[in-house]
């Protein structure tokens, strides 16, 4: 199977080929179509199937392909948002988003603890299509109001199962609690608690189920 068939647009088919890949991996060939579709999605995934790939191709190509939002003060709205557990991952991701959005105009931003706020404001100001962030930061510049997270389409919980172990699920409570009703959400997990799936069930919609 090529990449070819899974309704990926020419600038994301140029960044894979430039990464090298030349199949999708399994969780790539089920997630990406449905992704693209606008549905929810529950992935049983662990790290090294590709699941990174999996969710931010099409987000990337669903971001693309809508129009820019802008906020009242006429600055880019964050779109799309990626929580993660640790910094390490959320650094990881962001940079896969610059590695396969590098041919499309569209520009994202890591954010995490434990690092000067003021840097992370300066960017937000700039105006940011994709935020990667961990919840406890993120919910720093909520309340500090740097962030508006008003207009998030594009919600993905990567490594939603080491979240909850570390113990974000009020943080996570908190930050679902301020998104729109009415946008996409994926949540990848390599493993599915009782309390994975009370999360699954509060937030995703009619879900796409894939394991791996
Ligand atoms: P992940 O599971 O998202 O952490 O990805 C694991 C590794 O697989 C990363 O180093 C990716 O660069 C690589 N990778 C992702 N998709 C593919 C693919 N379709 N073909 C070859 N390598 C890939």
């Amino acid at each position: 199977m090529s990449f070819d068939s899974l309704g990926l647009s020419q600038p994301l088919l140029r960044a894979i080929a430039d990464a090298g890949y030349t199949s999708p991996t399994p969780i790539q060939a089920q997630a990406i179509p449905l992704v693209l579709q606008g549905g929810d999605l529950m992935a049983g995934a662990q790290t090294g199937t590709g699941k990174t790939a999996g969710f931010t191709l099409p987000m990337l190509q669903r971001l693309s392909t809508g129009a820019p939002v802008r906020d009242a003060r006429g600055r880019l709205a964050v779109r799309a948002l990626v929580l993660t557990p640790t910094r390490e991952l959320a650094a990881q991701v962001e940079d896969n988003v610059r590695t396969y959005g590098k041919y499309l105009p569209l520009s994202s931003m890591v954010m995490f603890g434990g690092v000067g706020m003021k840097p992370q404001i300066d960017r937000l100001r700039k105006g940011v299509d994709i935020l990667v962030a961990t919840p406890g930061r993120l919910l720093d510049h909520v309340a500090q109001g740097t962030l508006d997270l008003s207009q998030i389409q594009i919600l993905v919980l990567d490594e939603a199962d080491r979240m909850l172990d570390m113990g974000f699920i009020h943080d996570i409570k908190k930050v679902l609690a301020l998104l729109p009703k009415n946008k996409q959400s994926l949540l990848f997990s390599a493993t599915f608690s009782d309390d994975i799936k009370a999360l699954a069930d509060r937030l995703l919609n009619q879900p796409g189920l894939i394991e791996v």
